[in-house]
């Protein structure tokens, strides 16, 4: 076919697999609980695969992808040859998005995942650490409930309503955004390793980094007022005790 310069060629991949393989083409496969050889590609791990294509060329219809560029590529309905099946329903799972991820919509798998959150948020409660309003040194708290952060001054008249209500402890977003030394540090021996070819490193000790330090945080609390945005710490829950009656 030579329309458009397209040239067709026709490759006998049995003969590749059997140049890689040798003779007997065979490969092994220790397959665990809920898991079978895929009947997709049956155990390949690879399957044929197309990305068609055109060429706008004068004279052609115009329609549709007339050209083909086949190649074996990765299997779409499993990993590497092996098909997960469900513990429950025995039906294939989905292949996730994300490798490792594999899905099952019945009602008994879906109880387990639920079964499984509810297991790792009672694992995370439990860790979490427990400070009382009176020992908390912020000044935000948030309230799970409904997600809405209350000033901690405002937390014993908020929990009247409700005692069971549970505050995590609040920490000012900038320690994310604060300038730290090694970053600063970094970039300068970047920018000096771009500049001269046999640039060692500029070495610095501890001392250095930690000047550096001292003075963007000296420089941090000085000039920049960031303190008003805060993030939920869910680690450590603040105990705030119900207020019985206002104080008046
Ligand atoms: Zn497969
Ligand atoms: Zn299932």
């Amino acid at each position: 076919m030579t329309d458009n310069g397209i040239t067709r060629v026709t490759i006998d991949v049995s003969a590749t697999l059997r140049a890689c393989f040798g003779e007997t083409i065979e490969i092994t496969k220790d397959l665990q609980p809920h898991e079978r050889v895929c009947t997709a590609c049956r155990g390949l791990g690879a399957i044929k695969r197309d990305m068609p294509f055109a060429m706008r060329g004068p004279g052609e219809a115009g329609h549709g992808f007339p050209y083909h560029q086949e190649y074996v590529g990765p299997c779409p309905n499993c990993y590497n040859g092996i098909e997960k099946l469900c513990e429950f329903c025995a039906e294939p799972l989905y292949k996730g998005y994300t490798s490792g991820a594999y899905w099952c919509n019945c009602k008994e798998a879906s109880d387990e995942r639920s079964r499984t959150a509810k297991d790792k948020e009672a694992a995370r409660m439990a860790k979490a650490k427990r400070v009382p309003l009176a020992e908390y040194t912020g000044t935000m708290l948030f309230r799970a409930r409904d997600e809405v952060f209350v000033e901690a001054e405002d937390a014993r008249e908020d929990a009247r309503d409700d005692p069971e209500e549970l505050y995590y402890a609040c920490d000012p977003v900038d320690n994310w955004v604060k300038p730290a030394a090694a970053e600063l540090i970094d970039d300068l021996d970047n920018r000096a390793a771009d500049e001269w070819e046999d640039f060692e490193g500029l070495d610095l000790t501890d001392e250095a980094k930690d000047a550096l330090q001292n003075a963007l945080d000296l420089w941090w609390t000085e000039h920049v007022k960031l303190q008003t945005l805060y993030y939920p710490n869910e680690d450590t829950i603040v105990v705030v005790p119900a207020e019985s009656e206002p104080e008046e």
